[in-house]
């Protein structure tokens, strides 16, 4: 019965096409092997692979043309807009580049379908002349149009929506979706499949997720492109990956198993990442990067109110009747309970504070007690649900002392914060001692920060003459320098002004005041230069409560063009040339 259903799949296929052939080969071999020998299972699983394939034949077609009504409807693009802005709250500016993007999926696509119309028409035989035998016809297929987009690359934080802006994509197209983690994937074959003579062999994870689509044309998002592993002895998943991806090759796409080629040339590809840093250069020139960085406090509270806190209650089995969370208490979940630039974590410990409150309502509904119940949470109850506060009290250890100035970062996971630069004279002989896992780049940094400040230090009245050193008069020092947490590896040249800062500090005895933050690189001659990742960092000194913020002067129109109204007001943002004039703002 099965095998009947395989010959039916295998005469369902396009006739003359590489896999009917493979299909009809292996097919044959296998009714001349024994049932029950190894080798008739290894024939069966691989026919049964090769039939179950959503190849573009008649079967499919159906479903395809679903998505093709989706792309012909006239307000398609008013309901797109509709389920992005349903499942996502804010994000502007991405949601307008995902419209414009549909937009040009939609005409591809219309522009294809017409001129294959066209093909089709012209090649129907007139209804005089003589019909052919089709079958022992090996029709060339006709070349299929390749409906391309750019493929577009999410990158961001964890927690931001990243998959789930895929699923809404694929949603608004409705096209299936499938997501292809590619997170420590170090073997060639897990993408592309292993060939069939290996023992329990299979197809690699597109084909998989194509099949589990059961569509040519799925959404097929893939995740955490950026830890796929580089070329090593099991092969080169980048380079697989990058022939899935590129639109001249992926109309023949090989799996090693299946070993017919596969048309992906429909699949519309979507993948995400934390950095861009780990992602090989031709890959990226494949994808059109659209950032996505961290939420402020203001669009947590909304997407927790309209998003996660009612997805939570339906998820436990309750209502908006049973639980509301005011105001005063949401905030101070997320700016107490989380530290994150995404929502994930709050998004958890909202259900904690649901299913808190779940057993609670079931206890007073078994005791008839329903009237006593209290809806609402309030933030002094949220100690006993969710336990000490994990960042309580942070911002009040923030206090001004000499030698220390605050720094903005990013982390690894994308998120921006600030991190003090702190700095101690010791007793010693005129050395820079730095700590706290600092990599070359950085420690550099330091090294030109400490020139600078001891040329000038004249200048900066720290010394009372221009022949002095400042780490010898009048005591011998040696500087140490440290950035908290030590375990946590640091790099990058943009702790310049922050270091130069500290050193004046140090040795001058004034104080920075803690509302005040700084990024940015220096030259030996003083100058300041550009850093990256400004969206993130000052989004994290606003989350910080900071209110003055430097930057390089370089930098402006990453200020301008990422960062949103609400942020740029509620600060005083110094863009800066050179040293002194980073100084003369900071003290
Ligand atoms: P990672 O890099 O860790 O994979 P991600 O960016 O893929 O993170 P998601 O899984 O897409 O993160 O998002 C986490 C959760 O936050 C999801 O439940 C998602 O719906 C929700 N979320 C994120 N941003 C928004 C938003 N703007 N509006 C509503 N919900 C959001
Ligand atoms: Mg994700």
């Amino acid at each position: 019965n099965d095998m009947e259903d395989i010959k039916r799949k295998i005469e369902a296929m396009e006739p003359g096409s590489e896999e009917r052939k493979m299909g009809v080969r292996e097919w044959r071999r296998l009714k001349r092997i024994p049932q029950g020998s190894v080798e008739h299972g290894v024939i069966r699983s691989y026919l049964e692979w090769l039939t179950s394939i959503p190849w573009p034949s008649s079967s499919t077609a159906a479903a395809t043309s679903l998505s093709l009504e989706t792309l012909k409807d006239r307000s398609f693009l008013t309901k797109a807009r509709q389920q992005l802005d349903s499942d996502h709250f804010g994000l502007d500016k991405i949601k307008r580049r995902l419209i414009e993007y549909l937009a040009v999926v939609r005409l591809k696509q219309m522009a294809a379908v017409a001129e294959e119309e066209i093909a089709t028409s012209a090649a129907k035989p007139s209804p005089d002349s003589v019909p052919v035998e089709v079958s022992s016809l090996a029709l060339p297929r006709l070349p299929k149009k390749t409906v391309k987009g750019p493929i577009l690359l999410f990158v961001g934080p964890p927690g931001v929506g990243k998959t789930s802006l895929g699923q809404s994509i694929a949603r608004a197209l409705n096209r299936p979706f499938q997501r292809i983690s590619l997170g420590g994937v170090r073997d060639e074959a897990e993408i592309r499949g292993h060939r069939r003579t290996y023992v329990a062999s299979g197809p690699g994870m597109i084909i998989q997720a194509l099949r589990k689509a059961g569509r040519p044309d799925p959404v097929l998002l893939l995740d955490e492109v950026d830890k796929v592993g580089q070329s090593n002895f099991h092969g080169d998943p980048s380079a697989a990956l990058l022939e899935v991806l590129d639109p001249e090759q992926n109309h023949s796409f090989n799996d090693h198993y299946l070993n017919v080629p596969v048309d992906l040339s429909q699949v519309l590809f979507i993948c995400t990442s934390n950095t861009l840093e780990t992602i090989s250069a031709p890959l990226l020139d494949r994808c059109e990067i659209i950032q996505l960085s961290g939420y402020t406090y203001d669009e947590k509270l909304h997407i927790a109110r309209r998003f996660l806190l009612p997805k939570q209650l339906q998820a436990n089995g309750l209502t908006a009747s049973h639980l509301t969370i005011d105001d005063p208490a949401l905030l101070h979940v997320v700016t107490q309970y989380t530290r994150e630039a995404g929502v994930r974590s709050l998004e958890r410990a909202i259900g904690s504070v649901v299913r808190f409150k779940a057993v609670e309502w079931a206890e007073h509904v078994d005791r008839e007690e329903q009237d006593k119940y209290k809806a609402v949470v309030q933030e002094s109850e949220l100690e006993a649900i969710l336990g000490i506060a994990r960042w309580d009290g942070e911002e009040k250890e923030r206090e001004e002392r000499r030698g220390v100035v605050y720094g903005l970062v990013v982390t690894g996971q994308g998120e921006g914060g600030i991190l003090p630069v702190e700095t101690m004279a010791v007793p010693g002989s005129g050395r820079l001692k730095l700590t706290g896992s600092l990599g070359d780049v950085i420690k550099e940094s330091g090294e030109i920060a400490l020139s600078w400040v001891k040329t000038h230090a004249y200048d900066l009245c720290i010394t009372n003459s221009r022949s002095e050193d400042p780490l010898k008069v009048p005591d011998p020092i040696d500087i140490h320098l440290h950035l908290p947490s030590g375990a946590q590896k640091k790099d990058g040249p943009s702790a310049g002004i922050a270091m130069t800062c500290a050193f004046v500090s140090l040795l001058s005895g004034a104080c920075v005041p803690t509302n005040v933050a700084m990024t940015g690189e220096i030259t030996l001659r003083g100058r300041v230069t550009p850093v990256g990742g400004i969206k993130e960092k000052v989004l994290g000194a606003h989350r910080a409560k900071i209110s003055k913020v430097i930057l390089p002067w370089a930098n402006r129109k990453d200020v301008e063009h990422d960062v949103t109204a609400e942020v740029r007001n509620s600060m005083q943002f110094v863009f800066v040339r050179t040293i002194e004039e980073a100084l003369q703002a900071a003290f």
